[in-house]
């Protein structure tokens, strides 16, 4: 069954002011219309800021602790909901219903530990130099916060931005990705359902070249979040750059497991077919390199092999699917053109092309797919293909495997299987990564943790964790004299 449905914009559910919509198809199967969404343009964005103003303007005075008990009720509505949510989330982007109802769950634990910040926005009191002077430090919110969000993790990457912005006292304009304006849509209704006034939250469904760029570009808007490609995240660091905004970047990945002789064989495997085709290798932090030890590589490939030709394809909210289909035919075209290049570059030891068969022909499925023999440095090594496809490489000493590693312009996770404990050391020393993994494989973030990159990776910010309320929150510092005396700093106490 399909559905018309509307931006929430000035407090209510409109349509674009353009009159057009765009269609969401199942990636699983296109014959499954799931609804027609607004396709915004400039002017319904202007119409959202101008909402998030005033929007700021209520949420601002409000208590920390009264917005995060609010966010404590969206925690427990996502809950109530989960199951709806997560098997939306599975017709409109494919995973399978296990990872969905992970990505709301990882929603549900950042609304409750956002909560919690409501208490606990901590400032500095500290010691002045002066006598008689009181120096301390508090945080407050900044504005309007512009939320631009890709289809991978289409519940908990919008919480991972919108909780902490709307807990330090931020409007927010939210635009997901296109791909997956549904689950934007329930979130949207979860957030309101659960108090969160109608103002403070505008959503804006459309394209990035008729909704992202404007909300980027707009001079009320002075902080950006971004989640997505690297070279969607320079064109907006490009602008907000020259617009002196405050932006935190998420970009892509070219993770590696690495597997070392003396390592529980088993374990790797696990982790590597997992890291690999979880989310059809659509996750910033997929697996999509395995650098293997040359004495182990014949027979951990052989092995491989036999395990990834037995994953099963199909929809995502089918019990018996392991791998459900890419996000859009122009996805699965980016992915076979890699087929090409691994063709020249490796050797393609399974998979290697879109997948046919029963209940497949109506979906963008594509086969799981192993390269083996990829040289460092070669496209396949170093391109991120965002697909089911995996390049080996091997390396003699793990010196050689950390130069693999870090010769990529990106650095998001990296896996490392081992039971030798100075070697896991060093790798979470001399890996440049913004996340290292021993004997776990290079996907799974914990919302309590800071999550990002290095390099191209991103921008230096973090999402999670107590990080990320830095981003969303301007420290000003307050100094009071009780002394009834002009007192210079560095003058009259030297
Ligand atoms: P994308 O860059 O194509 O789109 C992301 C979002 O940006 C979408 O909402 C899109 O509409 C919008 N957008 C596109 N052009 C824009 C513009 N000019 N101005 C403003 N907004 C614009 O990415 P995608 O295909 O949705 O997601 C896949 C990418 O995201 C991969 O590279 C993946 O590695 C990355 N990703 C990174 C992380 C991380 O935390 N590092 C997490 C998930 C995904």
């Amino acid at each position: 069954m399909s559905q018309d449905f509307l931006n929430h914009v000035g407090g209510e559910w409109v349509p674009s002011r353009s009159g057009r919509t765009f269609e969401n198809r199942n990636p699983a199967d296109t014959s499954d219309l799931i609804g027609r969404f607004p396709r915004s343009t400039a002017e319904d964005v202007e119409a959202a800021v101008q909402s998030a103003r005033r929007g700021f303007e209520e949420w601002r005075p409000t208590p920390a602790p009264e917005r995060g008990a609010i966010l404590k009720r969206v925690g427990d509505i996502l809950t109530e909901r989960k199951e709806e949510i997560a098997r939306a989330a599975t017709r409109e982007m494919g995973k399978v219903l296990l990872e969905t109802r992970g990505d709301v769950q990882e929603g549900i634990d950042t609304a409750y530990y956002a909560a919690t910040e409501g208490r606990r926005l901590f400032g500095h009191t500290v010691p002045s130099e002066l006598r008689n002077k009181w120096a301390m430090t508090y945080r407050r919110p900044i504005g309007v916060c512009g939320i631009i969000t890709p289809f991978n993790f289409p519940l908990a990457i919008p919480t991972w931005k919108i909780f902490p912005a709307l807990a330090c006292g931020n409007a927010v304009v939210f635009k997901p990705a296109e791909d997956v304006p549904h689950t934007g849509h329930l979130f949207v209704e979860v957030l309101l359902e659960a108090g969160v006034p109608g103002e403070v939250v505008q959503l804006v469904h459309g394209t990035g070249e008729e909704v992202g760029a404007p909300l980027v570009e707009h001079p009320h808007v002075p902080v950006v979040s971004f989640t997505g490609s690297t070279d969607t995240g320079r064109i907006i660091g490009e602008t907000c750059g020259r617009m002196h905004k405050r932006l935190s970047l998420e970009m892509g990945g070219k993770n590696a497991q690495i597997v070392l002789p003396d390592a529980d064989m088993e374990l790797a495997l696990d982790g590597v077919l997992w890291g690999a085709f979880g989310t059809t290798g659509q996750r910033c932090t997929a697996t999509s390199r395995l650098l293997l030890h040359e004495s182990i590589h014949d027979d951990f490939v052989q092995e491989l092999v036999r395990r990834v030709r037995e994953l099963r394809l199909g929809n995502g909210l089918e019990s018996s699917t392991d791998v459900g289909p890419l996000i859009n035919e122009a996805a699965r075209e980016k992915v076979q053109g890699y087929m090409e290049v691994a063709r020249g570059e490796g050797t393609v030891l399974c998979g290697g092309g879109p997948a046919s068969g029963d209940g497949l022909e109506g979906g963008f499925f594509f086969q799981p797919t192993v390269v083996d023999g990829v040289r460092p440095g070669s496209r396949l090594a170093t391109e991120e293909i965002f697909g089911p496809v995996l390049s080996v490489m091997t390396f003699g000493e793990f010196d050689e495997a950390i130069r693999i590693n870090n010769e990529v312009r990106y650095g998001l996770s990296s896996a490392v299987y081992t039971s030798d404990v100075q070697v896991a050391f060093r790798a979470f020393q001399e890996l440049d990564n913004g996340i290292t993994y021993v004997n776990a494989p290079t996907i799974g973030a914990e919302a309590h943790l800071p999550f990002g990159g290095v390099k191209e990776t991103g921008n230096g910010h973090r999402e999670g964790g107590w990080e990320v309320y830095e981003f969303y929150s301007e420290t000003k510092v307050c100094y009071l004299d009780y002394s009834g005396a002009l007192q210079r700093a560095q003058i009259d106490n030297y």
